[in-house]
């Protein structure tokens, strides 16, 4: 194993979760919007977070490592290091763009991705909340991007640790001083552009798909105009928040 996977291995977990404990204080402490939903929304969350991490350790991550190992090896030896890295992180960002992007107009995917937006309020709680089916077919896809593209562990490992670092971030409800979230928005998703995306009118919804960097929304046409104010009502238009269970079965009833 080469020295950057390594590094990446030790400080990953401990990089997200003291970044993850800052965003869960400071959200509380100083809250950018007052919060709706209460306990029972927070705990219908963490459920989805358990379910999660138990799904990745058995599946998501088995198979996101299966697919490093047996992935045809064309790239160049040269081609290793820091600046390949960098590299795989923007293009694996464009691809889940697209995926996004995908998973809004694809009938079949939406039904899994609504459950992520159903949420009526938006907090850290909210980054963790996607269904069991969206997970596995989130993993499906990134497993045959790692196969095409022979993408190597160290890149995985540096753009999972991203992806939860800004979607953590851009979902928080931590009050940010304007001038600099703007500073911060030229490269990255923040809440500003991300809790419009979850607002509930459905062409808000359908836009600002961006993860990580925010410079595919405007390169693509689907950045909104909508500025996020304080009394932007978050969720799906014209579908209330369900229980938990509800929220499990639910992209598997039969709609006309
Ligand atoms: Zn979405």
């Amino acid at each position: 194993m080469d020295d950057i996977t390594q590094t990446l291995l030790h400080y990953k977990g401990l990089v997200v979760g003291v970044w993850l404990a800052i965003l869960l204080v400071g959200e509380r402490l100083v809250p950018a919007v007052e919060r709706v939903g209460g306990w029972p929304r927070v705990l219908r969350n963490v459920g989805f977070w358990i379910l999660n991490v138990g799904l990745s350790l058995t599946i998501v991550v088995p198979l996101s490592y299966w697919a490093t190992d047996s992935a045809i090896d064309w790239r160049p030896q040269w081609f290793a290091g820091w600046l390949p890295l960098a590299v795989d992180v923007i293009i694996l960002d464009f691809l889940i763009y697209w995926w996004h992007r995908a998973n809004h107009v694809v009938p079949v995917l939406w039904r899994f991705h609504e459950v992520h937006h159903l949420d009526e309020f938006l907090d850290v709680t909210s980054s963790v909340r996607f269904h069991f089916g969206e997970v596995l077919l989130s993993a499906g896809f990134r497993a045959l991007i790692i196969l095409a593209l022979n993408i190597p562990l160290a890149s995985i490992l540096a753009f999972e640790g991203l992806v939860l670092l800004v979607a953590a971030f851009q979902h928080s409800n931590l009050s940010l001083e304007p001038g600099r979230e703007r500073a911060v928005s030229t490269l990255l998703v923040t809440p500003s552009i991300h809790w419009v995306h979850h607002r509930a009118v459905r062409a808000d919804t359908d836009s600002n798909y961006g993860t990580i960097f925010s410079f595919w929304d405007p390169l693509f046409g689907s950045r909104s105009p909508t500025q996020r104010t304080p009394d932007l009502a978050m969720g799906v238009e014209a579908e209330p928040d369900v229980s938990f269970i509800a929220l499990l079965i639910r992209p598997f009833r039969y709609r006309n």
